[in-house]
């Protein structure tokens, strides 16, 4: 993986992880023809944090596992031609270096949330990493594995709470907005909240990102694309940029109303 690599200014670029943020783009990459067509309407929305799976964890053997190594020479190559900061899911020990190489912002998904090699290996980038919350796992083991990624003074540590497994079937999973102040007042770290992995549905992804804003979330992760009914991964939890365009407006109001004294 040589071409498209960033430069050491462009991965250290200042992110002011405790404003207000979003990210946003495809579950997964599916070629550099249409992250770029996605991305280019995000820029073109105020959002400069862009999103893209390469390596998807998929519980089915057969469903599409990502372009690998590819998608992330596409997601680079996207984010630099339009300068924004890119992020994706780091799967595996052996890809850290050279994620760390290519990409901005690197994620670590739910489902390894307790692989301590892992955050062992990302612990020594430079890169800000966003720890998404296991599926089951309390808060004590959320900040637990926070400070692996912290113990060589990593300076940019985001959690993301995407939703935990509870005994309701009718949502995806159960988005859990107490995670909000614990977690910001047990670690003092940015939270950000993902309502599209929370609720596996677009319709119920503005008002579980609206509550967030409510809430006190320092950011959001949205699964947005340009064809969201026709997306190979995540499709049912997607949404359109059309809906991202109106729930940018409703954020904002949310956002004036919490911060107006009263
Ligand atoms: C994702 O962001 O596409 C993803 C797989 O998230 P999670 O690890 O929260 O399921
Ligand atoms: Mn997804």
């Amino acid at each position: 993986m040589t071409e498209y690599r960033l430069d050491m200014q462009d991965t250290k670029r200042e992110i002011d992880w405790h404003g207000f943020n979003i990210i946003a783009g495809p579950c997964s990459i599916e070629s550099y023809e249409s992250l770029y067509a996605t991305a280019l309407e995000l820029k073109q929305m105020g959002i400069r944090m862009l999103r893209g799976g390469a390596y998807k964890l998929r519980t089915s053997l057969h469903s599409f596992r990502g372009l690998g190594d590819a998608g992330v020479l596409h997601l680079s190559q996207v984010a630099k031609e339009l300068d924004l900061i890119s992020v994706s899911e780091c799967t595996q020990v052996d890809k850290v270096e050279d994620m760390s190489r290519h990409l901005d912002v690197l994620v670590v998904g739910t489902r390894n949330m307790h692989n301590y090699p892992l955050l062992e290996a990302l612990a020594q980038v430079p890169n800000p990493v966003i720890l998404k919350r296991g599926i089951a796992a309390t808060y004590s083991e959320w900040q637990a594995a926070a400070e692996y990624l912290l113990q060589y003074g990593k300076k940019d540590l985001v959690l993301c709470e995407r939703g935990i497994r509870s005994f309701e079937r009718e949502t995806r999973y159960t988005l859990d907005i107490s995670a909000l102040p614990v977690m910001q007042r047990k670690c003092g770290l940015p939270v950000y909240i993902d309502p599209s992995h929370a609720s596996g549905d677009r319709d119920l992804v503005p008002a579980l990102a609206l509550a967030a804003v409510a809430a006190g979330a320092n950011g959001l992760m949205l699964e947005a694309a340009i064809n969201p009914c026709t997306s190979i991964c995540d499709a049912s939890q997607t949404i359109s940029l059309d809906t991202l365009g109106h729930l940018l407006k409703q954020i904002q109001a949310v956002r004036t109303a919490i911060s107006k004294d009263v």
